[in-house]
């Protein structure tokens, strides 16, 4: 599958944007899209606990939102995503988790495109329900070292509260409680909405149907996708 052939009179390499809400599976599909295309997977969460766990300034004021249950603030994502996109020239293209979180943030992406030598070329929505998004969010255990997260029925650590990345102890975030799930929700139906339409607008959001296993969902991705072209 070659998705530069859709930019080819152009030398500006393609950005898959991929939303979705907690849970929605944007890891596990980023990485699997990134491998399709030969693309570079770039995930905003990881970075961000990269930093962390170097102890840079952006870390230290990335970790204290975290641990908080709080998300960082635009300014903060947008440098970060300046950096990811800028720190890797040889890629052929990139797909993009966990960014953008809100309208601003998508907006000055938008801005970046020229400076970075990108195009936003497809924006993936990655569709699940309330409900499944209350399951998979009320078993979510986060490491208080690296802020990696796990869940204890879906993706459970090898051992019992600590964390496979860092050897760190897992806790459940307040708003991971079941009682501050359904107010998260509403949140981000509010945040997230107004993303999908500027992407609609421009005419390069796929929605698809985030439920089921990662292969089934990884095929309907890819025929959206393909079928968008
Ligand atoms: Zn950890």
């Amino acid at each position: 599958m070659n998705l530069t052939l859709t930019h080819s009179s152009s030398n500006l390499r393609p950005v898959i944007v991929l939303l979705g809400g907690p849970g929605s599976g944007k890891g596990t599909h980023g990485q699997t899209l990134a491998r399709a295309f030969g693309f570079q997977h770039l995930s905003s969460g990881e970075h961000f606990r990269d930093h962390i766990l170097r102890g840079t300034a952006l870390g230290r004021r990335a970790q204290v939102k975290i641990e908080a249950g709080h998300l960082v603030s635009d300014e903060m994502a947008v440098g970060l995503v300046r950096e990811m996109l800028g720190a890797n020239p040889g890629a052929q293209g990139f797909v993009l988790d966990g960014y953008p979180r809100s309208l601003a943030q998508a907006e000055a992406l938008q801005h970046l495109t020229s400076e970075l030598g990108i195009v936003i070329s497809k924006a993936v929505f990655l569709k699940v329900s309330d409900e499944e998004i209350i399951r998979r969010l009320s078993g979510r255990l986060t490491c208080r070292t690296c802020g990696a997260t796990c869940h204890e029925t879906y993706r459970p650590p090898a051992v019992r509260g600590v964390c496979d990345n860092c050897g760190g102890a897992l806790f459940r975030r307040t708003d991971d409680e079941p009682s501050a799930i359904r107010e998260r929700i509403i949140q981000f139906h509010e945040m997230t909405t107004p993303i999908t339409d500027f992407y609609q607008s421009s005419g390069i959001l796929i929605k698809v149907d985030a439920e089921g296993s990662p292969t089934k969902v990884s095929t309907r991705i890819m025929s959206a996708i393909d079928g968008a072209k």
